[in-house]
């Protein structure tokens, strides 16, 4: 029997690790379904990390962290948790291989996902012409023109790092004024290589079986413009991956709002004695590496008293 399962290895779950183990919890496993880092391992640049003040990547920043949790004694089960259930004192972690693990407590980081645009093409084009990553794809169009769409912090970032690599930038919203942070705003206007494509949305990504040749956008009016690119990249937002909280009858396991966030106090307790939800995924979440680990901490201090409490 574990005493802490923590799903998800993201900035949340790692620093859940962290401290659960170095807080005294003995037999702590994370469970993270890929390499542990969580998203932020994505961006091509993370300038607003306490203490970084050099150009680093994502990944950069998340590489140290699981071998500092190792130390401590966190170990990795590399798998995907398919359900969190609950029967008296005791958690059942099953996962995708229909195989089971119990624990005292559990804290749930599994953060979110890129969200779809829901255009035509952009599914079939997915992985051939269409990404949701920069620095993973962006190097494929060196040179060459792309798209961007969104007006968020993550769009307009993306699209000043793509502008690095790319010969021009497309920079595609559906209103005129953005979500982004003004001085992130201002470095996109201030860009050259950067054209703002405003108040239109995405109509069509069309191509053939080499990939994508371009994408059809719809202003205000009702006109279409044609921008003929090969890489067209969609940073719409994103949404919780709460899966794991879903009961066989299709309930959730604790209480979670209208957008399915889950629903936390301050000390990251969720509705269920012994869960915890950490990061993204937790109502009100500022979605910021900074407030998951955050968030990771506080869940590990709360989970080392319940099964202190639950133990003694
Ligand atoms: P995540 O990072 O989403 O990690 C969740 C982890 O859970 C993932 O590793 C996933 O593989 C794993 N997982 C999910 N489901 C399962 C399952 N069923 N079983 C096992 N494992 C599972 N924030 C900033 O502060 N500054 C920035 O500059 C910044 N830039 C960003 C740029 C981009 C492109 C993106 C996408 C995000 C950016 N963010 C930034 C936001 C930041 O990345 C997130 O707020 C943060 O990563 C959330 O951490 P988390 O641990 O809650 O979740
Ligand atoms: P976001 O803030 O939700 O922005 C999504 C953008 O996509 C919005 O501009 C939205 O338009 C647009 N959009 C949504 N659905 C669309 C659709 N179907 N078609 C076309 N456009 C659509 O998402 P995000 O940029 O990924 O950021 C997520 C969170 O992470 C935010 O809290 C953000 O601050 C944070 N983040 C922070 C940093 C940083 O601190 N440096 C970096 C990246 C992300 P509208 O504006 O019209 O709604």
């Amino acid at each position: 029997m574990l005493d802490c399962a923590i799903i998800g290895g993201g900035p949340a779950g790692l620093t859940a690790g962290l401290y659960t183990t170095r807080g005294g919890l003995e037999n702590v496993v994370m469970f993270e379904k890929g390499m542990p880092g969580g998203q932020i391992t994505q961006s091509s640049e993370i300038e607003n990390y306490p203490g970084v003040t050099g150009d680093i990547t994502g990944m950069d920043l998340m590489m140290p962290w699981p071998e500092q949790c190792q130390k401590f004694g966190l170990k990795h089960d590399m798998a995907e948790v398919s359900r969190i259930s609950k029967e008296g004192d005791v958690f059942t972690i099953t996962k995708s291989d229909a195989t089971t693990v119990q624990a005292h407590s559990v804290i749930v980081c599994t953060g979110s996902s890129p969200r779809r645009a829901g255009f035509k093409g952009e599914d079939e084009f997915f992985g051939k012409g269409v990404s949701t990553c920069a620095t993973c794809d962006g190097f494929f169009y060196k040179g060459k023109e792309v798209a961007v769409i969104g007006g968020g912090d993550t769009a307009l970032e993306e699209a000043l790092y793509l502008a690095k690599i790319c010969a021009k930038v497309y920079l595609i919203h559906r209103r005129d004024t953005f979500r982004a942070a003004p001085n992130t705003v201002k470095r996109v206007k201030e860009n050259e290589k950067i054209e703002l494509v405003l108040n239109s949305v995405p109509e069509e990504v069309y191509g053939d079986a080499s990939g994508v040749n371009g994408i059809k956008v719809k202003n205000k009016e009702g006109n279409i413009k044609d921008i003929v690119v090969p890489g067209v990249f969609t940073f719409v937002g994103n949404d919780v991956n709460n899966q794991t909280l879903i009961q066989e009858d299709g309930t959730f396991l604790c209480d979670v709002n209208e957008q399915g966030q889950v629903i936390v106090d301050l000390s990251m307790k969720t509705s269920v004695a012994g869960l915890y939800a950490a990061g993204d995924m937790r109502i009100e979440a500022p979605k910021q590496v900074v407030s998951a680990a955050g968030d990771g901490a506080v869940a590990a201090l709360s989970a080392i008293s319940y099964v202190d409490e639950l133990l003694h």
